[in-house]
Formats: C-alpha cells, structure tokens, sequence
C-alpha cells in the first residue's frame, strides 16, 4: 500500500470549510483599513504637507527632505495607533513577487548607555533605503563588493500595514542609477506615455493635462489540497506537476466553469476578498474557471502602477489565505497537462484627466477621430515591436502554456472585431477613390459613436486572439498567471508613447508645411493602417493555419523563450526605449542576463526534481509489481502444466515486458539528461547557457514523463506513490 497517498488523499476528503469571521458592515465601511490613502492623509498630516503630497503625485515631482519628515511622522502615528512595530521598504525584484526587509520603529533616545528607547521613524527612513540586497539578481550592474541597491519611496502607491509592519512601496535601484526592479521602468513608461499621450490628445483637446494608463487584471489560480500537494514534491518544488496521466474525466464536460463555487473555495474567496477591500483593493468578480480547482479573481481596473501593486499585494494574500483553508496556491502557467493553464488577462486602456477614455468611441466627431488616432497608432505600436511585446510576457513557466490547447499562440496579432476593422478600412478607401470628404469621415465616424456600446463589446469577440479590442480598452491575454504585470505593462505603454510622439512629430512637420491639421492626421493615420495590416488577424488563433500565415506576413514566430528575449536588445527596441527615457542599453542587456538565469535555474530545478522522482519514487515502484507479476508466472508454472501455463502467463509476460522497456527508456534519459545538465553547466554566458537547457535538456522531461505516464497506468493502484489528477483535481 503507498500509505502516503492514501493517507493524504483520506484527510483531503475529509476536510470541512474553513469557519471565517467576517463583520457585519458593508465592505465601504472597511474599504481601505489599511492603506494610508488620501482619507487617512488628510487626518494625519497637515493640509499644507498634504497639499505638496497630492502635488507630488500627481505632477510626479519630488517631495523636498522636509516634507518627508512631517509625512513620516504622520505615516508613523497611523501606523502605530493600527498596531504596527516594524517597516518595511517594499519593492519588485527582478525574480517574482516582492521583496522585504524588517526593521523596528525602536531607536535609542539618546546613549546607548541610558538605554532608553522610543519609536522613531524620519523622512530620511521613509525616502530612502539601502536594503542589503546583493543577492537581488542585477545582471551584473551591481558588483556584490561594490556598490549596494537602494530603494526609494514612491509617493504615487499608498503604504499600507500587512499584520505588525508598515510596507512603504519602493523602487529599487543601483548606486549607478540602473533599474533593478519593475517599479522604476514602469514609472518612466507611465510618464513617457502620459507625456505623449496629452501632446496628441492637445491636437483635439487643448483642456487636457494629464493621460493616465489604466490596468484591470484577471488574475487565474489553482487550488490543490495542501495534504495532497505535500505528496507531490514536483508541486512543491517546481509548482507544476511534472507527471501524472491525464483523468479519464478532465474539463470536456465543463462543468466546473458553470458550476457553483466548492464551498472550502467559497470560504477561501469570502475571505480574501474581505482581506483585500481591506487593503483597498476592489475585487469584483470571483469565479470558477473552465478547468477542474482552477478559479479567478478581478477587480475594477484602476491606474496602472496602483493597480500592479495590488496585484501583488492580492497574490500574497492568496498564499497566505489558502494556506489557512488548508489548500496550497498553484500560479504556475501550466501546472497540470492536458487541461486549461492559468493566465493574468491585462485590460488595459489610457484615460484623460477630463475623464475621456482614449479608447472608447466618442459622442462627437473630435472625440471619435481621437479614438481612431489612438487606435491606430496602438495598433501601430504593436506591429512595429510585436517580438518585444512577446519578449514580455515570455518565461520558462508560461512556455507550456502558450500554443497549448486554450492559450494564445507564441505569435502576437492584434484582433479589431469587425466593426473596427470597418472603420479602418473605410479610412483607407477614402484616399483611394477620392470620394469621401473629410465631412463624411466625421460623419462615418460619428456612425461609429451611434453603435450602442452594449454591442461593441459583447457581439464581437474573440478569445482566440493575445491582443484584443474590447470595446473600450485592449485585453492582453498572453500575460501569465505568475507574471509581475508591469513586465508587460512597461512594453506596452513604452511602445505607445515611442509612437505618439513621433505621429506628433509627423504631424507637425505636416500643419508647418501648410496641410490643414485633420487633413494631416487622415492622410498619416491611412498609412499606418496600410502598415500595420499584418498584424491584424480576426481568425482562429490557435489553428495551424494561421501559424503558417503569420510567418508569411512577416511577424515574429520563435518559440524558443531564451531567444525570443533577445528583442529587448534588438536595434528597434534599444531606441525605442531610449527616446523615451525609460531603459538604457546597459539596463536592457543587465535585465535580459536576469531573465537568462532565472530561465535556467527554473529548467534546471524542474530537471532535478524530475530525475529524483523518476529514479526514487516511480521505478522502485514499478519495479516492485513487476516483481509481484513474476512471482505470480512463477506460481502459475509451477501448479498448471506447460501449455495451460503459458496462455495463462501471457498477459503477465506482456506487462512485465512492458513495465521493463518503460523503466529502461526512463534510467537511460535520466542519465542523458543529467549529461546534458553537465554539458550545459559548463557554459559561462547566461544567453549560451540558456539556450544549452531549452534545446538539449528541457525536451528530456516530455519524453521521461511519457513513459512515467504509461507505467502509472500499469502499476497496481494500491502501490502508486503520487497523487494521482483525478485526486488533485476533483477533491476540493
Ligand atoms: P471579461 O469578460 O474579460 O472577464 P470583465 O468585464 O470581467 O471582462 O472585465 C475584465 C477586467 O477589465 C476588469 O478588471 C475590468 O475592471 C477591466 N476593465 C473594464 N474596462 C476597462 C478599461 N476601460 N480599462 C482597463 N480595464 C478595464
Ligand atoms: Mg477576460
């Protein structure tokens, strides 16, 4: 009997919902608890310090050292009066989730010798940090022995309080100045684009000073069993399985999407939303997803660098709240074969301080001939660095999940629906038949605006596409459920302004030489639309075909991930980036290196626990019912006589054969595997290296896993040692 198994499989199915106290008021009446937002500023500090610190944030300068002080000290007393002892500078590495480091309010009052003590907590502690962080990954910006990274306070996302300790969110940067983090590029991407942004929206709205990014994330998760994951070591190293036959019954029925919440996840969710209006976060939707124990969470979209905050915030909620319901969380792409993966759906849209959303139809002729301009100059952005935008959501994890059943395919195409795509085409034609004036343009888009927006956004969809128009905002469903959405969100806002502006310089050149302005954007916006036509696909993205077309057209088609890394340091993207200050040429090869060894360790790591399993778990076991089979051939011969005995031995002899090839192929890949881990480890460039583990060490685990598969469904059910997907799955 594998006890394991079966002991953890047992105390899964006997698990009740997890009792949770939950008070009686409306979520408005907790709503941001414990988040030091503008409410709880203006109780805590003075209306002059409160005044330079919305200043501050919204015109994005930077706070004078003795403003810090009086916002510390007022920071301080909130957080202390809510329980909290310790700080914390709260930043994003360049690995996953946040990074933390403690440090107690206490400080001596005066001498040490008197031993007295009190809570102090400076402007100087709030602004500015020097965590000792040499073991961040920087990509060799930073030598260990050199220079440290600090972090600094960024006034733009509220601190808050997790248990005793108050987060100051942070950018984390090198001596140098280099980025070493997501929060600092993303900030620069968000004021590049608002930047940009407000000159186009000037030539239509001389009111508007301010563009923001918005982001609205869907974040998909898994929950397994936390008896049952405790038996996969596959799970707990690697967050994914990395064998295990598919269910006779998986997600065809589909009846987990459409059906009621399992009330262990139910409890789960009540509790995290509670936690997360907490934190202020607005969590709106909850629901199951298409396959078996995997579920989704969304919040009303908000300003971006807000918004990929409360992401994270929200995934270490996750952890911790699953944990206490006795489940583990699996954000891992692709943490099961044969059934859905997990993604992070990017909604994302630009907005104007008037409250216009750029890429909503508008009720008037300006405002639509604005929509147009912004969606064609998106759709631009995305053609020119269609490889960059892929490079961004690319990871060893969310690999498996592209081009897999239900996921996008490695190839980034945008899709219009077709009455965009109408309009675009219309703009085109009116040049090439002359007939339209730019009278009739106004109106025709004006018949754009008379479309109820009901329809825009519910008729016309499809989720075959990584990149879609949604009705009034782009939906990137590339993006992976475990990624930092800033990865994508830096790229996208980057590429956008890096085109606005140079429409606006093309523009300009245009009205200078005398061309009537609407007459200039038309005749520009008909170009890029011609331009970009390959990158506008409508079709079914998963097929076959379209892999064959996109190639065709000229997009960008690798799937190997090491390699589709390298656009970051393409020509294109090194200037892009530069032109709107965002990333340096030193920052982009430092954070592919990162990427590069991230890559590698999490091949490497996925290779060890796989070999481990294959050769200590799974062929013992195998071994130890053929042996149980040769012992009963043994039997057989010695009761029947010969004939007799050798029908009765054939199916034995079948499965024993059988059971013997299997183990073979499996010690014998194992061992080329680990040769080949040799081979790669030997390689010093982290590019080289990584390239060695996606191409000769990484196509071992499909083929090991095959024939683990196959024994699973030969060995005595009694002795097999790992949960199997149908426990994992279906017991919640
Ligand atoms: P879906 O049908 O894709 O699940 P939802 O209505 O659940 O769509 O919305 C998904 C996300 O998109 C939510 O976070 C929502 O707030 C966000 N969203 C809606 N409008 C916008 C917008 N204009 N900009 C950015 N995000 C938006
Ligand atoms: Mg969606």
């Amino acid at each position: 009997m594998s006890t394991l198994r079966f002991k953890v499989v047992e105390e899964a199915f006997k698990r009740e919902p997890v009792a949770i106290k939950i008070p009686k008021e409306f979520p408005s009446e907790y709503f941001g608890k414990y988040v030091f937002n503008r409410a709880k500023m203006s109780k805590y500090l003075s209306k002059d310090t409160m005044g330079v610190v919305i200043k501050a944030i919204d015109e994005g300068v930077t706070l004078p050292r003795s403003i810090s002080d009086h916002v510390a000290a007022g920071m301080k007393m909130w957080a202390m009066e809510m329980g909290a002892t310790h700080y914390t500078h709260w930043f994003q590495p360049l690995t996953e989730g946040t990074a933390e480091k403690h440090d107690s309010f206490i400080e001596y009052s005066g001498s040490p010798l008197e031993s007295e003590i009190l809570e102090r907590f400076s402007g100087k502690l709030l602004a500015q940090q020097e965590p000792d962080a040499s073991s961040f990954p920087s990509g060799g910006i930073r030598n260990t022995f050199e220079a440290r990274g600090y972090t600094a306070w960024d006034p733009s996302s509220p601190a808050f309080i997790v248990e005793d300790t108050l987060c100051i969110p942070t950018v984390f940067i090198s001596y140098t100045g280099e980025a070493l983090d997501y929060k600092t590029p993303l900030l620069k991407s968000l004021s590049a684009i608002d930047k940009a942004a407000v000159e186009v929206c000037q030539l239509f709205d001389s009111n508007v000073k301010k563009v923001y990014s918005f982001l609205g994330w869907e974040q998909e998760f898994f929950l397994v069993d936390q008896a049952l994951y405790s038996a996969r070591p596959d799970l707990m190293l690697t967050d994914r399985t990395l064998m295990g036959h598919e269910s006779a019954k998986n997600q065809q029925l589909e009846d987990h999407y459409f059906g009621a919440i399992p009330a262990r996840v139910h409890a789960f969710m009540r509790e995290l939303e509670f936690e997360a209006y907490r934190y202020g976060i607005p969590i709106k939707t909850r629901h199951n997803e298409v396959a078996p124990n995997q579920f989704e969470f969304a919040p009303i979209y908000g300003e971006t660098n807000l918004a990929v905050d409360q992401n994270l915030i929200v995934i270490s909620l996750m952890h911790k709240i699953a944990n206490k319901h006795n489940f583990r969380l699996l954000l891992h792409e692709k943490p099961f074969e044969g059934i859905n993966g997990s993604g992070k759906h990017c909604n994302w849209s630009l907005g104007t301080d008037s409250g216009v959303g750029l890429f909503t139809p508008g009720k008037t002729a300006e405002e639509n001939l604005q929509f147009v301009t912004f969606l064609v100059n998106a759709v631009m952005a995305v053609y020119k660095h269609n490889a960059l935008l892929k490079a961004s959501i690319a990871s060893a994890s969310n690999a498996h999940r592209l081009g897999a059943l239900e996921a996008p395919p490695a190839i980034i195409s945008v899709f219009l629906g077709t009455q965009i795509s109408a309009v675009f085409d219309k703009i085109v034609d009116s040049a090439e038949n002359n007939s339209i004036t730019m009278d009739e343009l106004k109106r025709m888009k004006l018949g754009v605006a008379h479309v109820p927006e009901v329809l825009i956004d519910n008729t016309d969809r499809n989720r075959t596409s990584p990149f879609a128009f949604t009705g009034n905002r782009f939906e990137f469903r590339a993006v992976g459920s475990s990624a930092n959405c800033s990865a994508a969100m830096i790229v996208l806002n980057s590429i956008l302004a890096a085109q606005l502006a140079s429409f606006t310089n093309e523009v300009t050149e245009k009205t200078s030489n005398g061309m009537p302005k609407e007459e200039a954007i038309f005749e520009i916006l008909r170009r890029y639309i011609k331009e970009s036509k390959p990158i506008r696909f409508d079709g079914n993205g998963y097929s076959d075909e379209w892999k064959e077309e996109a190639k065709i057209r000229g997009l960008d088609c690798e799937t190997s991930v090491p390699l589709m890394y390298d656009a970051y340091t393409s020509k294109d993207s090194v200037e892009m980036f530069r032109s709107i200050g965002v990333l340096n040429s030193t920052e982009l090869v430092a954070r592919n290196e990162v990427k590069w060894e991230v890559y590698t360790k999490k091949i490497q790591i996925e290779s060890r626990v796989l070999g481990d399993l294959s050769i200590n778990h799974i062929i013992p076991v195998a071994t130890r019912y053929q042996s149980a089979l040769l012992d009963n051939l043994y039997k057989i011969k010695v009761v029947f006589d010969e004939q007799r005995a050798a029908e009765l031995s054939k199916e034995d002899s079948s499965l024993i054969e059988q059971i013997a090839k299997h183990i073979s192929v499996i010690k014998r890949d194992v061992d080329a595997m680990i040769e080949a881990r040799k081979v790669a480890n030997r390689i010093e460039d982290s590019r080289e290296k990584a390239i060695a583990y996606c191409n000769t060490v990484e196509p071992y685990f499909s083929v090991i896993r095959y024939h683990v598969d196959k024994l699973e469904l030969i060995v005595d059910n009694e002795i097999w040692p790992l949960p199997k997907y149908r426990e994992l799955l279906f017991i919640n």
